[in-house]
């Protein structure tokens, strides 16, 4: 049985943000879109598309992420963050995927019940 994940493991978890690449059209970015993810904090991945820096390598970790996996993260710039980012849901596959990436064991509450 999968463990059940919820919005508020977020702010302890961030296990997505080191995980994965995140890729996005470039104009997300504030370079054409006022009030869009800071353009500084990605880099050019081709023609039409952009990454969070820090997310395109062997272990991806998205400069934008503060605090420490597994006890207290936050999203420093959670109003402009990309499509993937919003559109990442709690308790989906490629959550637990990256929950078990980073060694995160499920909540004692989901082992007793
Ligand atoms: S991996 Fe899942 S629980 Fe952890 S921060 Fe991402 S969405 Fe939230
Ligand atoms: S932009 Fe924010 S939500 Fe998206 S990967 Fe980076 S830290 Fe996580």
């Amino acid at each position: 049985m999968l463990e059940q994940v919820e919005d508020s493991d977020c702010v302890i978890c961030g296990a997505c943000c080191a995980s994965f690449r995140v890729s996005f059209y470039w104009g997300e970015t504030d370079l054409i879109n006022p009030g869009g993810v800071p353009e500084a904090l990605t880099e050019k991945l081709n023609h039409h598309r952009v990454v969070m820096r820090g997310t395109n390598q062997k272990n991806p970790y998205c400069l934008a992420l503060q605090g420490e996996i597994n006890k207290q993260v936050s999203c420093t710039i959670y109003p402009q963050r990309p499509t993937p980012c919003r559109d990442f849901l709690p308790g989906e596959a490629a959550c637990h995927q990256a929950r078990r990436q980073h060694g995160i064991t499920p909540k004692l509450t989901e082992i007793c019940a």
